[in-house]
C-alpha cells in the first residue's frame, strides 16, 4: 500500500511569474531540486506526467529518496515510475523562444513527511532501516570489500529526510565499537571472500580438466569413425562439438558428417550459417 498524493503542473513564461511559485514551494518543499533540473525534452514521462495535473498518484515506500519518489506499479507505467518532489525543467533560449519555467510538484502529504522522518538510511551503502534511532549505525556493510576505515562515518544512520550530500550530518568519527565491529567483519568477510574465491578456482579447473578429457574421447571416436576434424571445435559454454566455425561447409560435407557422426556419444551441431 502506498501513499496517495497530488501532482501539480506549473508553466511560466518568466521568472518574474515563476517566483511566488517558487517561494511557496522553497517552504513546503525545502529547497528546489536543481542538482536533476532536466532539459524538458529529457524527461519521457513529461508528457504523461502533464496529463495527471490536479490528479491523484500513488507512491511506494520501499525504496525512499530525499526528493524523489517511485510510483507503485500501474501508476503512470505499468512498472511504476519516478517523480521528483519539485521538478523544474529547463529549457535553453533558442533564437526567438523564449525562457520558460515549467515543471511539476507533489503536494506534501504528512504521511510523506512522517515516513521520511521515520525511515533511516546509511550514506555508505543505502540500506534503511524502519526500526532503528536516528543516529545509530548500520552494519550491513561493515564487511564490504570496498569500505575503508576513514569512510566510517558514512555509515550513521540518519532520517531519509535529512539525507542530503554534503550537509555535514555524516561528519565525525564513529565511535569505538562501529570501528571494532568494523574490523572484524572486515578479517571475517575477507577470509569468507577468499574461501569462495579457491572454490571458483578448483571448480573452473575441474572444469577445464573434464573439458579435456571429452575431447579426447570426441577425438578418439571422431578418428575411429573417419570424421573430419580439421573444421571441427569444442564450446565448452555450449558443451557443444560444432563443425564449420572455420570455414562454411558445402551440404555434400555436411552430409557426409552427418552420417559418419552418427551414434556420437556427446552433443554436437553444424555452425549456423
Ligand atoms: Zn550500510
Amino acid at each position: 500500500m502506498g501513499l496517495i498524493t497530488k501532482v501539480h503542473c506549473f508553466k511560466y513564461n518568466n521568472a518574474e511569474g515563476y517566483a511566488p511559485l517558487r517561494e511557496k514551494l522553497a517552504l513546503t518543499h525545502g529547497r528546489e531540486f536543481d542538482a536533476l533540473s532536466v532539459y524538458q525534452s529529457a524527461d519521457k514521462l513529461r508528457a504523461d506526467i502533464e496529463k495527471l495535473d490536479g490528479k491523484q498518484i500513488e507512491l511506494a515506500t520501499k525504496q525512499l529518496f530525499n526528493n524523489q519518489w517511485n510510483t507503485v506499479e500501474g501508476c503512470i507505467t505499468p512498472l511504476g515510475a519516478r517523480v521528483f518532489d519539485w521538478r523544474h525543467y529547463r529549457r535553453i533560449s533558442n533564437g526567438d523562444a523564449p525562457l520558460t519555467f515549467n515543471g511539476y510538484w507533489l503536494e506534501q502529504t504528512p504521511e510523506m513527511i512522517e515516513i521520511r522522518s521515520n525511515i533511516v538510511t546509511c550514506g555508505y551503502c543505502g540500506r534503511q532501516y524502519t526500526d532503528r534511532p536516528s543516529g545509530s549505525w548500520c552494519d550491513a556493510c561493515l564487511g564490504s570489500e570496498y569500505l575503508a576505515e576513514d569512510t566510517l562515518h558514512l555509515l550513521k544512520l540518519i532520517p531519509v529526510a535529512e539525507d542530503v550530500i554534503k550537509s555535514g550530518v555524516r561528519d565525525g568519527q564513529p565511535p569505538e565499537d562501529v570501528v571494532a565491529r568494523y574490523h572484524k567483519e572486515q578479517q571475517r568477510c575477507s577470509v569468507a571472500r577468499e574461501k569462495k574465491g579457491h572454490a571458483r578456482m578448483l571448480r573452473s579447473l575441474k572444469l577445464k580438466i573434464e573439458s579435456v578429457e571429452k575431447e579426447f574421447e570426441a577425438a578418439k571416436w571422431m578418428i575411429n569413425h573417419n570424421v573430419p576434424m580439421d573444421n571441427v571445435i569444442y564450446y565448452i559454454h555450449t558443451d557443444m562439438f560444432t563443425f564449420g566455425w572455420d570455414t562454411t561447409l558445402s551440404s555434400e560435407a555436411r552430409v557426409r558428417i552427418e552420417q559418419r557422426m552418427e551414434g556420437f556419444p556427446y552433443k554436437w551441431s553444424f555452425d549456423k550459417v
